[in-house]
């Protein structure tokens, strides 16, 4: 390679991506006997490869972040704009789109006040743990310091936020962890006949009961914060049970424990609301979010809180907790703010949320219907254009099928031009699940599309 490249040479783009690039989440040992599939273009639902295929997207750029779908020229343009009027100052200053944005943002959430800027939602969450501790200091003489997260729950890459990863294929090699963050038991009423105790009726209550036992546990004076998923997303498409939510509301009213809710995969509308949490009436102290909040058209996540969490990080400068000590060179760099704008008013006037839940309740009967013909399939579930597949040997012992079989259907559909998503494939035992989380404008028959494609590799892997 000599670093001279043509655009339209397709295979030396592919040898150099074989020779120097080392893919996110990827084995790549396979790419010694076959090419890595690299995305050309995108417009609407639809992206191509390097070999001209065409792909229906039913992953939103493969981590359920292009919301809006691809190539909308409005988002391209307001960036372009701004970056010839100003690129880039620090966080430290305010900008015409980020308090622009900020607005827009709050008035969607009614109860919170404050917009911290962010690239990522690593960093959001991060930045959220890092509050909870300052709060500790400030507030409790350091005592309320611990977090509680849950198992199956996901918050993001660097080692403190996989301290509170509830998904243990991607933790166990990664260790030692940051210490103060707890587990609580998952609230996937499919598998509670895995969790001792679990009664017939009330399960949502019941799961939210085992938090309080571990606060209990662990001591309320401890427990600073409870950081939850509000429809557990790569952990297996985890929909809430009936009486969860309103449970873990009035445990952490009793306790004084922020709630922390992680909307980086549900935020901006991805199931049908603009956040995951506003179907289920809770009143969240602190808010993070990343992906759909510009669609993957600049970097951007937010860290939203209420007024009174901002308080305590504004007193009289002898104080020296008298402020958040925290910076992010690119954490609301211009561009993400301006394209989150352009975003959200794409949403409002093209009625995506109105989209969403109409696509996502026909999804919902489709992925039932397959439910009904494949024995296979042990449950549908899903809310909004978040919705998945758990794959089951026997629908009595509930045993997993292989992951290979599952990574076969992904395989199979993406023969067949539809690009799906697996959970956890690299958990012996919880690697069966099938995720469908399609851009927002998806039509019916993109929907049917993907079900259909969904169908007949079913039929194909496992007969
Ligand atoms: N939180 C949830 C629920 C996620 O699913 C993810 C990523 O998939 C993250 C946090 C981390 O976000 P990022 O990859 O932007 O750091």
């Amino acid at each position: 390679m000599d670093g001279t490249f043509n655009e339209n040479d397709i295979s030396h783009i592919v040898a150099a991506d074989k020779a120097h690039v080392w893919h996110h989440l990827s084995q790549h040992k396979p790419y010694e006997t076959s090419d890595p599939r690299i995305i050309v273009e995108g417009k609407g639902m639809r992206v191509w490869d390097q070999n001209g295929k065409e792909h229906l997207d039913a992953v939103s750029g493969g981590v359920w972040t292009v919301n809006v779908g691809y190539g909308r020229e409005s988002i391209a343009n307001a960036v372009r704009d701004q970056l010839l009027k100003v690129n880039y100052f620090a966080g430290s200053a305010g900008s015409i789109p980020g308090s622009v944005f900020a607005e827009k943002l709050i008035g969607k959430m009614p109860g919170l006040s404050r917009v911290y800027y962010l690239n990522t939602g690593s960093e959001a969450n991060e930045k959220a743990f890092k509050m909870v501790r300052q709060i500790a200091h400030k507030k409790f003489g350091g005592t309320k310091h611990k977090i509680l997260y849950r198992d199956r729950d996901y918050h993001g890459t660097t080692i403190t936020c996989l301290s509170a990863g509830g998904q243990d294929e991607r933790n166990l090699q990664y260790g030692p962890f940051t210490p103060g963050f707890v587990r609580v038991p998952h609230c996937l009423e499919y598998r509670k006949h895995e969790q001792d105790g679990a009664p017939v009726e009330n399960y949502g209550e019941w799961a939210a009961e085992q938090i309080e036992q571990v606060v209990l546990r662990e001591g309320p004076d401890t427990v600073g914060a409870l950081c939850l998923e509000p429809v557990t997303a790569g952990g297996g498409v985890i929909t809430p049970p009936e009486g969860y939510w309103q449970k873990v509301q009035e445990i952490c009213d009793r306790y004084g424990i922020l709630l922390h809710i992680d909307e980086v995969v549900c935020g901006i509308g991805r199931t049908g609301t603009w956040f995951g949490y506003q179907h289920y009436g809770v009143k969240p102290d602190m808010v993070t979010m990343a992906k759909g909040v510009a669609s993957g058209y600049a970097a951007i996540a937010c860290l939203v809180t209420t007024e009174e969490v901002f308080n305590l990080f504004k007193s009289d400068p002898t104080d020296k907790l008298d402020h958040f000590r925290d910076i992010s060179t690119f954490g609301g760099c211009i561009t993400g703010p301006v394209a989150a704008l352009e975003n959200m008013r794409i949403i409002e006037d093209e009625g995506l949320l109105d989209n969403c839940n109409a696509m996502g309740a026909r999804m919902m009967d489709n992925l039932n219907a397959i439910k009904d013909k494949h024995a296979i399939v042990g449950d549908a579930r899903g809310k909004g254009l978040f919705c998945g597949l758990e794959l089951v040997k026997d629908r009595e012992s509930k045993e997993p099928v292989e992951e290979a079989k599952v990574a076969a259907v992904v395989a199979e559909c993406a023969a067949q031009g539809v690009l799906i998503g697996a959970a956890n494939r690299s958990v012996p035992g919880y690697n069966n699940y099938l995720c469908f989380a399609p851009s927002l404008i998806a039509t019916a028959s993109d929907i049917d599309q993907i079900t259909g494609t969904v169908d007949s590799a079913l039929t194909k892997v496992f007969g």
